[in-house]
Order: structure tokens, then C-alpha cells, then sequence
């Protein structure tokens, strides 16, 4: 049996298989005369069992896995790094290619197991307290790169192991809130959040998958169309001085064409509410007129409030407001009748909390990445 990595580096020409969404992966199937049936077993294999070598699927003819592996390869990010945090927190630094890395956290809950992946290495949006904005834009991750992320974590814990039942979930939710701006990356994102939901694929609930942005409001119009996921909106500010100071996309869509948008989403997709996610920062947004502020714009509408408290990064002027500041700010926010909860901050002591996660330039060479010369010359 050959470990994936050997796989990987064996064949860089190949069609991988975790970029394929069911609808291609039967064009692709068809192509080399099977029926397009032969691409549900395929996924059978790859997302239900958990198995990456084609020759271990033994229910597909033998011609039929000879053909695969000649054309396909079933292949991973690699990983470079794990780190564990005290609370069970995991993050792990994988590898983009040569130089670049990106980060991958799972937080598990006694209800649920979440895992956060990225989207991009780096991000170009620049949100002034985000520490993968600071780092800037380097470039889109692959269809394969963003679902193999998913099975590489399921893999990495034990998914199925432990009791053998191939219906016992470790990681139960996905949420894009990992390095990058999914939207901004809509054509690789889309399959991989198909992937996510299909039967075939890794078949989680709608409600269990959420993409979070900051504010592409064109692209969540496109996303209605495309795909049935939950939308996280990563607001911030209630007006549009503040807001385009934190998050500069808001200078291109403002908040009302951003609200707008979102209503439309939850409209289209017969939805539950949009959750609206607030980074709490001491001083900048967390006043008690800014939570009336707040609940004015989204009383009445499918919205929820998360608050998250502002995990600083080195270098950043920004200070996370105090504990009573914010359970005051979401007290306002009930009070006038918006659902509003606070996050608990996990894996602080590993950097895995939101907006830490910044990835590695993993050899010291400087890079010129997405124009902006880049030297983070970080060994893992
Ligand atoms: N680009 C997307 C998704 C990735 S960021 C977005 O912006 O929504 C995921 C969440 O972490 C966003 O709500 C983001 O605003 C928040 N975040 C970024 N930096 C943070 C920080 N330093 N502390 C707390 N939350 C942060
Ligand atoms: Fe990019 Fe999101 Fe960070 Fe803003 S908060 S820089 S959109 S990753």
C-alpha cells in the first residue's frame, strides 16, 4: 500500500479527484466509458469510507481502477505542522506549494465538532484587525485543495474509527472562516461546498455548512443561485464610516447593499437568518449607542448576532473589549429584540483563534506574492 503523499508527488499531471464535483466526476467517468453510475461508488469510497487509494476500491473493476489511477490521483494538502491547544483545539499548517502555507483548525464541542478551513492563502481585503489580511493576497486555493482539506481532517481524527460505524461524525460542521475571502474565490468555493452537501459527497446538513464573508454583496446574490448553505456575514460596525475603516470592501458595498443582499439570500433559499458576526474591539465599536445602532439596522429582519472577541496578533494597535462590555453590548441587543450571542475564544495558546491564523512562508526566501513583496520568513 503506498501512503498519499507517495501518491501525491508521483503525480502532479492528474485530475484530482476531490476538484470534481458529482456532475463532473460523471462526465469524467463517461469519458473513459463507464457508466455514470461508477462516479457514485467512486464517491462512495472517497467521502463515505474515507479511502484514498483507488486501488483499495474494490468493488470497481479492476480495468475501471487501472484507467483511474493512469488519469486521476486522490490527493491532499500535505501537512506541515499540528499544534494542539489545551482546551483540544487542533491546528494544522499545510502545505500551498513550495513556499506558502495555510492553516486548517478543529474545535470539538461536547455537542459538535467543528472545522474551520481557508479558502485562500493570504486575503486581499485588508480588514485592518484581521491577521491574514495583513499578510496579504497570495493566491486562490483549488477546488481539491479546499475539500481535501476536509477529508485530510476527518482522517486525521479517527473519523469512523473508533467504533467502525461508518455513520459516526467527528467533524459534524464545516465553516469557511479560515484564511481568505471565500467569495473572492467563488469558482473553486461553489464545488467544494456541493461536494460538501451532496448525499454522495461528505453529506452534511445545510445548516452545518457556513461560509463567512466580509461583504461581496454581488457574489451573495450569485451564491443564492448556486449553492444551499448557511451565510455569516462578518458586519462590525453599524455605519458605513466605521465599517469602511475596518473592512475597506465596504467603500465598494455599503452596508444597505449589503443588508439587502443578505435578506435576498435567506429569501431565495428558504432560510433561517443570517448570522452577523462582530469582532469586539475596545473603544472602536463596542459602545452602547453603536448595539442600539446595531439592533436598529437588523430588528425585524432573519438575522443573528455573533460576537466575537478580538484575538490580537502581534504588531496590531487594536485592544479586545473587556468581558462586561460585551455581555452589556449583547444585553442591548436582546433587549431590543435581536438575537445576539457571544463566542467563546478557543485555541488562543496555538494562535488557531479567529483571525489569527496567517500561514507560514515555509522556506526564508522572500516571495513576491499577489504584487506586495512578502518577506515572513517563519520556519513551522
Ligand atoms: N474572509 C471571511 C472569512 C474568514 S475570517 C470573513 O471576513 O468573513 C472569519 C471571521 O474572523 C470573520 O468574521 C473575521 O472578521 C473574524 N476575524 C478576523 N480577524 C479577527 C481577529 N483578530 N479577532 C477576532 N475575529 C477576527
Ligand atoms: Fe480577509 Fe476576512 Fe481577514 Fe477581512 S477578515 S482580511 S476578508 S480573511
Amino acid at each position: 500500500m503506498r501512503p498519499l503523499a507517495m501518491i501525491s508527488a508521483a503525480a502532479s499531471e492528474r485530475v484530482n479527484l476531490f476538484g470534481l464535483e458529482r456532475a463532473a466526476l460523471e462526465t469524467l467517468v463517461q469519458e473513459m466509458g463507464s457508466k455514470p453510475f461508477r462516479a457514485r461508488q467512486l464517491m462512495h469510497w472517497l467521502y463515505k469510507r474515507g479511502e484514498g487509494r483507488i486501488a483499495e476500491m474494490t468493488d470497481l473493476a479492476k480495468d475501471f481502477r487501472l484507467q483511474l489511477e493512469a488519469r486521476c490521483e486522490v490527493r491532499t494538502p500535505e501537512i506541515v505542522a499540528v499544534h494542539t491547544s489545551d482546551d483540544g483545539t487542533r491546528k494544522w499548517l499545510l502545505k500551498a506549494d513550495a513556499a506558502q502555507a495555510f492553516e486548517m483548525v478543529f474545535i470539538p464541542e461536547p455537542d459538535r465538532g467543528t472545522l474551520c478551513i481557508s479558502s485562500q492563502v493570504g486575503c486581499a481585503l485588508d480588514c485592518s484587525f484581521c491577521s491574514t489580511g495583513q499578510e496579504g493576497f497570495n493566491r486562490n486555493l483549488t477546488t481539491a485543495e479546499i475539500v481535501g482539506q476536509v477529508w485530510l481532517a476527518k482522517r486525521e481524527l479517527g473519523e469512523g474509527k473508533q467504533t467502525g460505524l461508518p455513520g459516526e461524525r467527528i467533524v459534524s460542521n464545516v465553516v469557511l472562516m479560515g484564511m481568505g475571502e471565500p467569495l473572492a474565490n467563488f469558482r473553486a468555493v461553489v464545488p467544494a461546498l456541493r461536494i460538501f452537501l451532496d448525499d454522495f459527497g461528505f453529506d452534511l446538513s445545510r445548516r452545518r455548512v457556513t461560509l463567512s464573508t466580509s461583504g461581496l454583496a454581488p457574489q451573495i446574490y450569485k451564491l443564492a443561485q448556486e449553492v444551499n448553505c448557511a451565510l455569516a456575514v462578518s458586519l462590525h460596525a453599524p455605519d458605513d464610516e466605521l465599517r469602511s475603516e475596518l473592512v475597506p470592501i465596504n467603500k465598494k458595498h455599503p452596508i444597505a447593499e449589503l443588508l439587502d443582499a443578505c435578506w435576498h439570500y435567506i429569501d431565495e433559499q428558504n432560510g433561517r437568518s443570517v448570522t452577523f458576526e462582530y469582532v469586539m474591539l475596545a473603544g472602536i465599536n463596542d459602545s452602547c449607542n453603536q448595539a442600539r445602532a446595531l439592533a436598529a439596522l437588523l430588528k425585524g429582519h432573519p438575522a443573528k448576532v455573533n460576537l466575537i472577541p478580538f484575538n490580537p496578533f502581534p504588531g496590531t494597535p487594536y485592544r479586545r473589549s473587556a468581558p462586561e462590555v460585551i455581555e452589556s453590548f449583547r444585553d442591548e441587543l436582546v433587549g431590543r429584540g435581536v438575537l445576539a450571542t457571544i463566542r467563546r475564544t478557543r485555541g488562543e495558546d496555538i494562535d488557531a483563534a479567529c483571525g489569527q491564523l496567517a500561514g507560514r512562508v515555509i522556506d526564508r526566501t522572500t516571495a513576491r506574492l499577489g504584487g506586495k513583496l512578502m518577506s515572513v520568513a517563519v520556519q513551522p
